[in-house]
């Protein structure tokens, strides 16, 4: 970055911006112990935190007493071990063999599901390294299917290169509590525990709930709870809402108004002149658009901002950087505070809400705010934390 760039992202003088409330992690975080215990919590932080910075989130996690953490790949790892973060971390899925010794350097555990892995991390100069065999009950995504468990678990038990440290599973349908696919896995799960058991292959740890298994299926409250979107206090689904009321949104989106002019009845905007207005009116227009993580769609349905602490429709087509508010003739300026998730005054709007107009999930609103939104950290993080 060059020197002007980093004192234009040190002033914060960007007029949109994220923050992240490291409090509301760590309550939730706390509060998730809680509903799980005696299982323990390991935070999982792949895709940056859920878009809310995986270092940050990581220490605040660990810091209330999550006993590890989970990432998808060994890139964000890397990441976190070179930021200093100590402790357990756990790959979820198996990675190209060429980064296997990069994590086994980085003393990241492992999952794995194939004989091709295992001969890989072998290959890679791996040497008792911990691994959590990953069993398909009916995800059907990645996994060995419960009949390899015992071939793959002896082949474990042979191999210098690893150790067994873990058994896992994922659930599929955990946020739809009254459907017994759940339970149908966890049957399928405790079978294949069962059988390893009994071949000599117990794991010292096992593992099968996320969020909603943790909220709503107290069967898959394992060793550990391997807790993704609730530490970020986002529901896992309308099915488990009320489980969830106990948890707080870390993140919250922040613009100010960048121009205001009035329009008059008639009048159309934004790309596409899609929206024609049926009354004179302000209209705000805020320096964020989808590059920054508002998808374009939302305008079309229903999209609102609070300024002023009232919700106002987006009006017109977001554009790549910027959008526009109906303000209607309420006094509206330049450099007036907007909240697009997150609250003011007496009303708030969620990641959920978005979602539910989008017919998305909540986490792909928050893992889609972009890099280019600084996240600022309450209360503060150093800088070399703040990546
Ligand atoms: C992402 C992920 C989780 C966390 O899921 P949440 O629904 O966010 O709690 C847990 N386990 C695995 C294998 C995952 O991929």
């Amino acid at each position: 970055m060059s020197t002007a760039v980093s004192a234009a992202t040190a002033a914060g003088a960007r007029w949109a911006w994220a923050e992240v409330d490291l409090d509301a992690v760590a309550d939730n975080i706390r509060t998730l112990r809680a509903a799980a215990a005696p299982s323990a919590v390991w935070a999982v932080v792949k895709a940056n935190g859920y878009g809310h910075g995986a270092v940050p989130v990581a220490r605040a996690a660990l810091a209330a007493g999550a006993a590890g953490l989970c990432v998808a790949l060994v890139q964000e790892g890397v990441e976190l071990r070179e930021a200093g973060i100590g402790g357990r971390i756990l790959v979820l899925s198996e990675q190209p063999p060429e980064l296997l010794a990069i994590a086994v350097a980085h003393d990241l555990e492992l999952t794995v599901y194939t004989v091709t892995q295992l001969a890989d991390l072998a290959a890679g100069g791996a040497h008792a390294h911990p691994v959590h065999l990953k069993i398909d009950t009916g995800m059907r995504r990645v996994g060995a299917p419960p009949e390899e468990a015992v071939p793959l678990a002896a082949a474990i038990a042979r191999s210098d290169a690893v150790v067994l440290a873990g058994v896992l599973t994922h659930l599929a349908l955990a946020d739809e509590p009254d459907d017994p696919y759940t339970d149908d896995q966890l049957a399928r799960f405790a079978a294949v525990l069962a059988d390893l058991a009994a071949a000599g292959h117990a794991a010292p740890l096992i593992h099968a709930a996320n969020s909603a298994g943790l909220l709503a299926h107290p069967g898959a409250r394992r060793s550990f709870v391997r807790a993704g979107i609730a530490v970020y206090g986002i529901s896992p689904g309308p099915g488990v809402d009320v489980l969830a009321t106990g948890l707080r949104p870390a993140m919250s989106l922040h613009a100010k108004v960048s121009f205001v002019k009035r329009v008059r009845t008639g009048e159309r905007l934004s790309y596409g002149l899609r929206h024609q207005f049926a009354a004179d009116t302000s209209v705000a227009t805020l320096p964020i658009g989808y590059a920054d993580g508002v998808p374009r769609r939302l305008h079309a349905v229903g999209g609102e901002v609070l300024i002023g602490g009232v919700r106002r429709p987006m009006v017109g087509a977001i554009t790549m950087d910027q959008m526009m508010v109906d303000c209607g003739d309420d006094p509206v300026g330049v450099g007036d505070q907007a909240v697009l998730i997150g609250r003011q005054g007496a009303e708030h709007i969620t990641a959920d809400e978005w979602a539910h107009r989008l017919d998305t999930i909540a986490y792909e609103i928050v893992c889609g705010i972009s890099p280019r939104i600084e996240r600022r950290y309450r209360p503060a993080v150093a800088p070399a934390g703040n990546l």
